[in-house]
């Protein structure tokens, strides 16, 4: 019976050793999970964080966040680039017309799309305040300068392009009337007339032809092939030999080795015309033509070095420009468009090479541009899509 008891007794006492454990080990595993789910809080916290500090540095607005007093509570790193990164206040804001801004954000005020200069960095940027529900203004920024330059330049162009055609236009226009009059009351000025018109419509097609290549070129590369430099020069200096010849002028050409580049022949017979055209255009009777092509593991080279007329110091950077000529007169006058420069770089770039220029005034001017060599990418290559490649 004792015995007996002291198993029960024994039983009883595991059963409740069981029972206290059983509690004790609930009890630490529920701290345990409440101390896990803080920390995973936490961390989650800080996750949400770190992801909205990233979502928000990525943008490409800048953004400032104020609070209801004026004190910057967060901005980005692009709000740094346009407004300089020690800003911590709406008083420290340089713009007038920012400040306005989010102050009548934070009075409930207007809160108009602006367009804003900024002054000590030059961007034009569009900036928008609002306002949230706890008194917070969050203002936003956009970098618009690329697109408004841009449009600018294409302004102008389209401006100056119409300016270019609406003379030859004009002159035809004039001769045809005359021609019609001459025809019937002084029929022997009519072929002088019809000279003046074909030339006037030379110059017309000039202009067109100029502009539709370059437009060709703007939109990218022509087709890509092996090809030879060297014979593209031969080719086109023995083409433009007869004006070179009636010009007065001496061509000297040096070409040794073959020299291959990647790139479009269509397209760099164009360069070399152009500038070839110019050395002959811009040269006096009696004046030397040297073109030269060469090549090592770096790069392929071609020079075309007159003795002409030289190009001021001060025009060098800008003859590229479309439509700039240092001499608009005497530049019409021979025909040109003002064009052939801004065609060569345009070839040149898609090339993945660069042209420079070296003058003295009426000594000469030396033209040299420089390719990349055959097997080297012309341009970074493009990443592409390929999926996944079946086994
Ligand atoms: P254009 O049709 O007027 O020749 P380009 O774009 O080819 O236009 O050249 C721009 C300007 O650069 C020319 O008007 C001329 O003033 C100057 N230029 C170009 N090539 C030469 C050169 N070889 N010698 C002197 N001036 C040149």
């Amino acid at each position: 019976m004792f015995a007996l008891g002291l198993g029960i007794g024994a039983l009883a006492a595991s059963l409740v050793f069981v029972g206290v454990s059983g509690r004790l080990s609930r009890s630490l595993r529920r701290l345990r999970d409440a101390h896990q789910d803080a920390a995973g809080r936490a961390d989650a916290a800080e996750a949400d964080r770190s992801a909205r500090e990233a979502i928000l540095s990525s943008l490409e607005d800048a953004i400032v966040l104020f609070s209801p007093q004026g004190r910057v509570v967060y901005r980005n790193a692009v709000s740094s680039e346009l407004l300089g990164g020690g800003l911590d206040g709406l008083a420290g804001l340089a713009s007038t017309a920012l400040r306005r801004l989010v102050a009548s954000a934070s009075d409930g005020g207007p809160v108009p799309l602006l367009e804003v200069l900024l002054g000590p960095t030059g961007r034009i940027v569009q900036a928008s305040a609002s306002r949230i529900p706890d008194g917070h203004v969050l203002l936003v920024l956009r970098d618009v300068t690329g697109a408004r330059v841009g449009e600018a330049v294409r302004r102008d162009f389209v401006a100056n392009a119409s300016h270019e055609l609406k003379t030859p236009v004009a002159s035809i226009q004039a001769l045809a009337e005359t021609l019609l009059s001459a025809a019937s009351a002084d029929p022997a000025a009519v072929p002088r007339f019809a000279e003046q018109l074909e030339r006037e419509s030379v110059r017309l097609s000039r202009v067109v032809g100029d502009l539709l290549d370059l437009s060709r070129l703007e939109s990218g590369a022509g087709e890509r092939e092996r090809i030879r430099l060297d014979r593209l020069v031969e080719e086109e200096a023995e083409r433009l030999h007869p004006r070179s010849e009636e010009a007065g002028l001496t061509v000297v050409l040096q070409t040794k080795d073959p020299v291959p580049i990647h790139g479009s022949a269509r397209d760099v017979r164009l360069l070399i015309r152009n500038l070839m055209e110019n050395a002959i255009q811009y040269s006096r009777p009696g004046g030397t033509i040297e073109i030269a092509v060469r090549a090592d593991d770096r790069e392929a080279v071609v020079t075309v070095a007159d003795t002409g007329v030289g190009i001021p110091t001060r025009d060098r950077d800008r003859i590229f420009e479309r439509f700039y000529r240092v001499d608009r007169a005497r530049s019409r006058e021979t025909g040109g468009t003002g064009l052939g420069l801004s065609i060569v770089k345009h070839v040149v770039e898609n090339h993945g090479g660069n042209v420079t220029v070296e003058s003295e005034l009426g000594r000469g001017s030396t033209f040299t541009v420089r390719f990349p060599p055959r097997d080297a990418p012309s341009r970074p290559m493009e990443e592409k899509d390929i999926g996944i490649l079946p086994r």
